[in-house]
């Protein structure tokens, strides 16, 4: 049993790819359309986080602008916002849109939302789960040093696969929470709510994307954990 073996390119890694691979499609032609869309209210996405952040009392919460493309996040631990360049300036749908997912993050926080709260705390688990997974891969596949490789990786791929299922109804709420305050604080007019949703739904995808991937693994490793044994 090993991992670059036929049933597992067929079961699991071209469909993962694919769907990885579509997500990231959908989530880049429509951010390509709605970051050339100016927003109406003119605001950059810094300032759409900002109005969206002091309403809630968030006042001392500092907006930054990072590096990279989409690599927009709210760090819980720094209790801070990170916006990438084309966010944190950009006058568009996108940029908006965006900026206040992540602000939604921050509400989350504030109102100590359950999942939030839970996805947090299975954080180090994961990053724990996902070196385990390497040294596996090595130690296990390679060097057949582990002898039960196939059901450690089973217990690696519930944990990742756990994370991934907590992650997509916190990322939903934090779209949810964008949407109610970016339409009560007037920052996004009402015709322009179906080109956010569109923007929002589909950065959601590719958190589906990772759990159907994650699931795949996992299934695969329980069959051939089970096909071991037998
Ligand atoms: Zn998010």
């Amino acid at each position: 049993m090993m991992f670059w073996d036929g049933k597992y390119f067929l079961c699991v890694m071209l469909p993962g790819l694919i769907i990885g691979m579509w997500a990231q499609w959908k989530l880049h032609s429509a951010y390509g359309k709605y970051s050339q869309v100016p927003v109406e209210s003119g605001l950059t996405g810094a300032e759409a986080a900002r109005r969206i952040l002091n309403e809630a009392g968030l006042v001392d919460m500092p907006v930054e602008e990072i590096e990279g493309q989409l690599s927009d996040h709210y760090d819980p631990t720094k209790r801070a916002l990170f916006l990438s360049s084309d966010i944190y300036h950009g006058r568009t749908l996108a940029a908006v849109g965006v900026a206040a997912h992540e602000a939604g993050h921050a509400l989350q926080h504030l109102h100590q939302d359950a999942m939030f709260n839970l996805r947090m705390a299975l954080v180090p688990v994961t990053q724990f789960a996902s070196y385990a997974w390497m040294g596996v891969i090595v130690l296990g596949m390679f060097l057949h040093l582990i002898p039960h490789y196939l059901m450690i990786a089973v217990v690696i791929f519930s944990v990742l696969t756990l994370f991934q299922l907590v992650t997509l109804p916190v990322e939903y709420d934090a779209s949810a929470r964008a949407k109610v305050q970016l339409f009560r604080l007037g920052l996004v007019r009402e015709d322009e709510r179906a080109s956010i949703s569109t923007v929002l739904d589909a950065a959601a995808l590719t958190y589906v994307a990772a759990l159907v991937n994650s699931v795949l693994q996992l299934l695969y490793y329980i069959s051939a954990a089970r096909n071991d044994r037998s």
